[in-house]
């Protein structure tokens, strides 16, 4: 008998549900016996269904499973969602209502009021909405969600920034193709092109940090006031989103302070150790050409979040590039890093 914890995941065929897969393979806390998919899938062998597309072999003990229908009651309380959003809403509030918890990586749940949208570096306190969420909703369990993937980099990248007096930030985001799933954006659209426009994307961008960064205020998060303006683009890229940050602050800054912050940055995850944390969650790079995806996606297991060139910026006040791994630190990892800190706190 395995000592550890018995997981699920919903949607473990598709481009997210595989990182699952892959990092639960050899996970020290959790184990996956139960994966899911849709009418297409289920009840075939999950080396027959999914079309493995990472460049590490499938892992024996998923291959050989038998993929299951998402039935609510049937697998183990602790579930991961790598669900299609346009099936998440229903599938992931009644699998919540039937006792299991759903730390999901779609966007059906996030702003609500009651779910936290969190990152375990900066908002671990927004896990004590769980438990509203029986109150209110009637759920036997709860749902946990990790943000937008080109969020979630723009948000880790902020945080140290609050106490400065963050009050404005434009980004512009070059998301990677494997951002839109499985088989994505066609070849002849996306090879030598770029695309400016990523359906619902610059909305997420432009609201879901406020939540993230926001404070606890008893049954609500009162969000930060941080003002974002999002261009988001789609480029030939296969892993990992670029983004280009300027910020503007209450007051006059020092590019030394923001560099030291970056540097400084450290949350719970760090000092439990939870097993998916990376050591330190932003990293910067002095090479004038870096970050860059090919060079630095896959850099501590993807977990970290890279950062580099900081400098002046004449419309607001400092500018830089950060880098994150989309199916990694983006989606998958950041949801078992979430659920580490759910165990770490005897949720789960
Ligand atoms: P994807 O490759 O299209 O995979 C979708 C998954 O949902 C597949 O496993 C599919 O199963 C399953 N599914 C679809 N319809 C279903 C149904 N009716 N019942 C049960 N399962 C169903 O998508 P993805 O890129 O992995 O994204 C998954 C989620 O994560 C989305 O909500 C996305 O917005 C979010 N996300 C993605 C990224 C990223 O970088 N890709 C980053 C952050 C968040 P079958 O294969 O069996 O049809």
């Amino acid at each position: 008998m395995s000592s550890r914890t018995a997981v699920g995941v919903l949607g473990a065929t598709g481009t997210v549900g595989q990182q699952f897969v892959r990092l639960l393979a050899n996970h020290p806390w959790f184990e996956a016996t139960w994966l899911a998919g849709s009418e297409r899938s289920s009840g075939r062998k999950y080396a027959e269904a999914c079309n493995w597309k990472l460049s590490t072999p499938m892992p024996d003990a998923a291959a050989a499973q038998v993929v299951q229908e998402p039935v609510p009651g049937k697998g183990p309380k602790l579930v991961f969602s790598a669900l299609d959003a346009n099936v998440a809403g229903d599938i992931e509030k009644a699998f919540a209502a039937a006792g299991h918890l759903v730390v999901s990586n779609a966007r059906n749940y996030r702003m609500d009021p009651l779910v936290p949208l969190l990152i375990p570096e900066i908002n671990p306190d927004h896990l004590q909405l769980v438990p509203k969420q029986a109150e209110a909703y009637g759920w036997k369990g709860g749902i946990v969600t990790n943000s937008n993937c080109s969020t979630m980099f723009l948000a880790m990248a902020l945080a140290p920034l609050r106490q400065f007096g963050l009050a404005t930030c434009n980004v512009v985001t070059l998301q990677a193709v494997s951002g839109a799933g499985y088989p994505g954006v066609p070849s002849l659209d996306i090879l030598g092109n770029i695309i400016p426009f990523i359906g619902g994307e610059e909305e997420k961008l432009e609201i879901e940090p406020q939540k993230i960064l926001g404070s606890l205020a008893g049954t609500y998060v009162e969000p930060h006031p941080v003002v974002v303006s999002a261009h988001t683009t789609r480029v030939p890229v296969i892993d990992g989103h670029s983004e280009m940050i300027s910020v503007g602050f209450e007051g006059t800054v020092a590019a030394a302070d923001i560099r030291a912050a970056f540097e400084a940055f450290r949350g719970v995850p760090q000092e439990l150790g939870l097993p998916s944390a990376p050591k330190q969650p932003l990293v910067y790079l002095e090479a004038e050409n870096r970050p860059q995806p090919r060079l630095d996606v896959e850099r501590d297991g993807g977990m970290a979040v890279f950062i580099g060139r900081l400098r002046p910026c004449p419309v607001l006040q400092h500018k830089f590039v950060a880098l994150g791994h989309n199916t990694v630190r983006g989606a998958a990892g950041a949801a078992l890093l979430n659920a580490e800190l759910m165990q770490a706190q005897g949720l789960v």
